[in-house]
This record gives structure tokens, sequence and C-alpha cells, in this order.
């Protein structure tokens, strides 16, 4: 049975605050890992402009000091977006960071934008999974000795939740292992509910959608990236084929194996379930919590710790009662597909046990 660490939030004493506490994780969850001076990416979602609850750099600069301290060169990275927001190129990508708070005097560890200026900077990665023999990731995290994945965990609209398997494997995949991922996930528009406000227009990177009284969208030029279905203000794009929501999330768990894979023991993880909202931080904009905030967790298993949030979420009172799937209630997608595969492939177990280290 895999190990979760839990920290909670609330506390009285300076030595034993969240701050404190996020550290404290690090040496429960990384016992055994030493980096021997190598470098190693803190794989992080800086937040598009406008959004506000992307991880917080005061939360990050604990897990930066502790990999310096296990022997580690730590920087901040992620790669480059497909859709038309502010991280679509590595320009953007820096300014968009910068302003959000991603700097040396906060953080203590330079910004990378993993994949390059145009996302096309990536190396070929070999694994044995069911829809792919490679991967392409961002160059970046494949040269990384090691990856700790810091994820602000909540809901997503294509995979019903976005956790650790989808932050390394969308976050870490250059803009053609994106595509890779993303090609045949088809949406489509309900007409009773479009609004006509052009936003998922002016986001869609392949020009596909025009706008004229409701939206209606290309099917050719489409290339299935869904950030239209994330931007949509009215809910009103539609997956109609959820076998492919489902494929996509067996997608991203290969492509998370893949970023890991030959650092497995040089890895560890950590999901901040605060802020639990239901779309992800991709947009310019956030709706409120689906739950109130729960606390921090951290492992060295990629699926125990998505599995661990995803339970906390579930068992919380929130907008649905406890033990109502949340983000199924929010999306019609069952998030659970990507653990299952990820279980599957040997990532790690959906079996945990989590250990409360607030009171150590
Ligand atoms: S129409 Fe297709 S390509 Fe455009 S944003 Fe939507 S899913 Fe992406
Ligand atoms: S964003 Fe949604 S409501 Fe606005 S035009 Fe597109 S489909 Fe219609």
């Amino acid at each position: 049975m895999s190990k979760v660490y839990f920290a909670g939030l609330s506390s009285s004493t300076k030595e034993d605050n969240l701050l404190q506490r996020i550290k404290r994780l690090f040496k429960y969850a990384g016992e055994g890992v030493s980096y021997d001076d190598g470098l190693v990416a803190v794989k992080l979602h800086f937040g598009e402009m406008g959004i506000d609850t992307y991880m917080r750099p005061v939360r990050v600069r604990p897990i930066v000091e502790a990999v310096k301290e296990a022997g580690g060169k730590p920087f901040l990275g992620d790669s480059n977006t497909l859709y038309r927001g502010s991280r679509g190129d590595a320009v953007d990508h820096h300014i968009t960071a910068a302003r959000n708070g991603w700097l040396m005097p906060a953080v203590d560890a330079p910004v990378i934008i993993a994949d390059g200026l145009h996302g096309h900077e990536f190396y070929t990665q070999k694994i044995e999974g069911k829809h792919f023999e490679e991967v392409k990731i961002g160059a970046a995290f494949y040269q990384a000795d090691g990856i700790v994945g810091v994820t602000h965990f909540k809901g997503h609209g294509m995979t019903g939740f976005g956790g650790t398997l989808k932050n390394l494997g969308m976050g870490c995949a250059s803009r053609a292992g994106k595509l890779m991922m993303h090609y045949n996930v088809k949406p489509e528009v309900d007409i009773k509910e479009c609004i006509g406000c052009g936003k998922c227009a002016i986001w869609c990177p392949a020009d596909a959608i025009e706008v004229e009284n409701y939206a209606s969208i290309d099917q050719q030029r489409c290339i299935g990236c869904g950030e239209c279905r994330i931007v949509c203000p009215e809910g009103a794009i539609k997956v109609k084929d959820s076998s492919t929501n489902y494929e996509l999330q067996e997608k991203v768990a290969e492509y998370a194996h893949g970023s890991l894979k030959g650092k497995y023991d040089k890895s560890l993880f950590y999901n901040f379930v605060m802020d639990v909202t239901p779309e992800c931080d991709c947009p310019p904009w956030r709706k409120g919590p689906m739950v109130p905030d729960i606390g921090v967790i951290a492992s060295r298993d990629p699926v125990a710790i998505d599995q661990a949030a995803f339970d906390l979420v579930k068992n919380a009172e929130g907008e649905q009662e406890a033990g109502v799937d949340k983000f199924c209630a929010a999306h019609d997608v069952d998030g659970t597909v990507q653990l299952k595969h990820a279980e599957k492939m040997g990532m790690g177990e959906r079996n945990y046990e989590l250990i409360d280290i607030s009171k150590d």
C-alpha cells in the first residue's frame, strides 16, 4: 500500500505553520531521495493571466529549499500551451509567470519553459502503452534528473479532474505531444445554450470556430484541444462521444509515465487540495470552490496521490453532499479512468495509507 502524507491547514505556531509543513512533507515523502547535484524540475502551472487559483509562489519556496537540501539544483518548469492564451510561446509564458509572481526573489529558482520558444523542443521517450509506443517530452523535463510535481488539484472539463497525472502528462508534453493526446476529441456546440459571446473563437488555436448568433465548429479544422469547452462560460460546448474523454485520460497517464521514465526514484509529488474549482487554471477567470480548502498531500506514488486527493474532495461536504463525485457531477466525466490506466501501467497503486503529519 502506498503512503500519502497529509498536512492540514490550521496551525497556531510558526514552527508548525503551513510552510513548515510543506517542507516537512518533502522529508517524509522524499525519504531516501538525493539528487547528487542533479537538475530537478519543479513542475508547475504558472497560471493563465487573470486567474488567481494557480499555485502560490510562497507555498513553493519551501519545496525549492527542500530540493536544495537534498542536493538538487531546482528550476521551475512548464511547457507551452496549444491554445491562444497568455502562455502559448516562451516569451508570453515568461511574462505571465513573472506577473504571477514566479520570480527569483520570491521562489529562489529560475523559470525554464521546457519545450522552448515555440514548443518544438522535445525528446522522444519510448514507452509500452496502450495508445503510444513513444511520447514527446519537453526537452528540459526529459533532461532533468528528477521531477517534483507540484499541482493545484481541481476539476477539468475534459478529464474530470486535474491532479498530478494531468500536470505531468499534459504539462510535460511538447506541442506535438499535446496534439498526439488531443487529436480525436471533437467537441460540438449546443446552440440552445450558446449566447454567441465569441470567447471560444478567440481561444481556438486552429481557427475552427465561427460565431454568427451562435458558435459553430469546423470539424475538419478542429485539432481537439478542448480549450473551447474549458473557456465557454455557458457550458455550451459538449463532447458527445465520452469514449474520447476516457481515451484522453489514458493518453495523459501514458504521457505522465513517459515524463517520469528513468527518474521515478528521484521524483515525488505534491497535490494542493485548496481552491478546488470545477475548472482548471487555463481560463482567465475562475468559479467558486466546490469544497472548502482541505490541505496538502505528498507522495512518491503519482497514482496514490491523485486517488487520495480525489477521495478527499469526494468525501467533503460542498456543493454536493459528502460521498458524491463532484467532478463527475460538474463535467459528466468519470476522472478515475486515468487512475485505473496509470495503475495498470505500473505507475503506482490506488490503494494508499493517508498519514497526517500536521501535529508531528
Ligand atoms: S474547436 Fe477544436 S481546435 Fe478549436 S478550441 Fe475547440 S477543440 Fe480546440
Ligand atoms: S464561448 Fe460558449 S457561449 Fe460563447 S460563443 Fe462559444 S460556445 Fe457560445
